[in-house]
């Protein structure tokens, strides 16, 4: 008599990442032509971060302030967080950065790591800023990226940032001023 409530094979899955009998040659020689196994899995990690001590710079963003550093010995300034001045090696201070600068030269990007994919062609920039020895690297939006030109090359832009903070460089971006 059968017994309908125990389960006499295992559940299938339909998502292909179960595979039985992986052909394998006898002759190992031939592994050297084998195509690559692939699988597929859901990955997913939650990632606690600390930001130390640029903590400051994201905290600035999160109050649509932007902020670098300065070199307290040799006045060097950088458009980014730096604690040692990377001139002389001197303890730097936070400073705030202008939000207007002027595009120093930029690229359009057809492929990204995940989280960029979705905005895709996107613009890259690296942003000059009057009286700062360092550039910023950022996302310039309201252009095209089909439609690159050089004339973008010395823009005036200025910064933007996400009304709900998520504590990333993403935060800030810019625009044409
Ligand atoms: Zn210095």
């Amino acid at each position: 008599m059968e017994n309908h409530d125990i389960p006499t094979r295992p559940e299938e899955t339909l998502d292909g990442t179960v595979v039985f009998n992986v052909p394998f040659p006898k002759d190992l020689k031939d592994l050297a032509g084998m195509a690559p196994v692939i699988v597929k899995q859901p990955y997913h990690i939650d990632y606690i971060h600390s930001y130390g001590q640029d903590s400051p710079f994201f905290a600035g963003l999160a109050n649509r302030r932007l902020l670098g550093s300065r070199c307290t010995a040799c006045g060097h300034t950088f458009g980014t967080p730096r604690m040692s001045c990377m001139a002389c090696g001197g303890d730097c201070e936070w400073v705030e950065l202008p939000q207007e600068g002027r595009v120093h030269t930029f690229t359009v990007c057809h492929f990204g790591s995940e989280e960029f994919l979705p905005e895709c062609p996107y613009v890259l920039a690296l942003v000059e800023f009057e009286g700062v020895d360092t550039l910023f690297l950022t996302r310039l939006l309201g252009v095209d990226p089909a439609r690159p030109s050089l004339d973008w090359i010395g823009m005036k832009v200025r910064a933007k940032f996400r009304r709900l903070s998520r504590f990333k460089p993403t935060d800030v971006w810019f625009v044409p001023a």
